[in-house]
């Protein structure tokens, strides 16, 4: 990796002042930094001003109300994770907090970070040198997309893991910029294009995430496939929301991340409802997520393996959150493959 680009560097002390610093052009919010400053060290961007945002007051709080828990954009994965309040909301939120990356990372890591973080594709995170040589590509300098040359559509993958634990469970985030603020559904942050995947307007900056209370009885829970098991981005992974009406299916909400250029809310789920678990539920729910599940060869593990990995990890949670003493969560360990 390269050093660092010339930047002027600015640390707010509230999310207005961020928001004032956001608004010039060239301005980049800068959290942790575990997404961002490798990806400038590769020559992936060229912001003029990095607008610090540790320094924001109240922006790591976590606040637990009537209607359900507001996580500010500066909490880190560290502290969600060890955070036990989040077993009663969604155990899926601390579930996938602890599968990101390693403890030194998540101790730095942020929730807006990690929502905001950059697709990836083997022919985009490398060296400056290495893209050079191949002509760079579609998303950043070039003009052809390696992996599918004839489209002009990036397919880079966007690769976080709170995203689909959090969509799954109906989160909605605020924005805030110089205009003012504005709610919208987490899901409809992303956009299904790998080189422009945020929603997010110029100089917009992810406030806050609110999680509503869930219904009573409600189970959720996150699983990922990784290549190294103690660190790693998801190949696929997989968060269901579900509660159960008996022995029959209540309602269930199916998040995806890993696998398409945004994290994909799974369609189609409602004919799941009002049924009981057994072989032929999870052969549907099988076939749902291997349909719209749209991996390509952004990884360096076949296409098709992710599509079926991630057909198996929603099997698999499905039946444990179903049934969740009957033991059947004991080959997928909680954020592991
Ligand atoms: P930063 O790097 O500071 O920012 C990331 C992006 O979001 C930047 O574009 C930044 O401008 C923007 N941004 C930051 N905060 C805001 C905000 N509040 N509003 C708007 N935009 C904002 N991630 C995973 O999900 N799973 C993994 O398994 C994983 N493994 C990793 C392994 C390694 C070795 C490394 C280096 C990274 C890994 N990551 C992984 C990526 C990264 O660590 C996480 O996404 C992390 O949560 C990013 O958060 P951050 O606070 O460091 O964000
Ligand atoms: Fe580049 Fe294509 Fe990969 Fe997108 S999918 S990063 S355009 S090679």
């Amino acid at each position: 990796m390269e050093r660092l680009p010339p930047f002027a560097l600015r640390r707010p002390a509230s999310v207005a002042a961020a928001a004032a610093w956001l608004a010039e052009a060239g301005a980049r919010p800068l959290a942790g930094g575990t997404d961002l400053l490798p990806n400038l060290r590769r020559g992936l961007g060229r912001p003029t001003t990095l607008v610090e945002l540790g320094g924001i007051a109240g922006f790591d709080a976590i606040e637990r109300g009537a209607g359900g828990i507001e996580i500010g954009a500066g909490v880190t994965l560290a502290a969600i994770a060890a955070d036990a309040g989040f077993s009663d909301v969604g155990a899926a939120v601390a579930e996938a907090a602890r599968a990101v990356a390693a403890p030194a990372h998540r101790n730095a890591a942020t929730l807006g970070g990690n929502l905001c973080q950059d697709t990836r594709c083997v022919f985009y995170n490398q060296s400056e040198w290495w893209r050079a040589a191949n002509r760079w590509c579609l998303k950043y300098g070039g003009t052809t997309c390696h992996v599918a040359p004839q489209g002009s559509h990036c397919h880079a993958a966007y690769s976080g893991d709170m995203a689909p634990a959090l969509i799954a469970l109906d989160a909605e985030v605020a924005l805030v910029s110089a205009r003012g603020t504005r709610r919208l559904p987490l899901a409809d942050l992303y956009r299904d294009d790998g080189a422009a995947h945020l929603a997010l307007e110029p100089g917009e900056l992810l406030a806050s995430v609110q999680l509503p209370r869930p219904p009573p009885g409600a189970r959720s829970g996150y699983r990922k496939a990784r290549v190294r098991g103690a660190l790693d981005y998801p190949l696929a992974g997989v968060a269901i929301a579900l509660v159960m009406d008996g022995q029959r299916i209540g309602a269930i909400a199916v998040a995806m991340t890993g696998l398409n250029p945004l994290p994909l809310r799974l369609e189609g789920t409602q004919a799941l409802v009002g049924r009981t678990v057994d072989a032929d539920l999870l052969g549907e729910l099988g076939k749902l997520v291997a349909k719209q599940a749209r991996p390509m060869r952004t990884t360096a593990t076949p296409s098709n393996h992710r599509r079926q990995v991630a057909a198996v990890l929603a099997g698999r949670l499905l039946r444990e959150l179903a049934n969740p003493a009957s033991g059947a969560a004991a080959p997928c360990a909680a954020g592991r493959s």
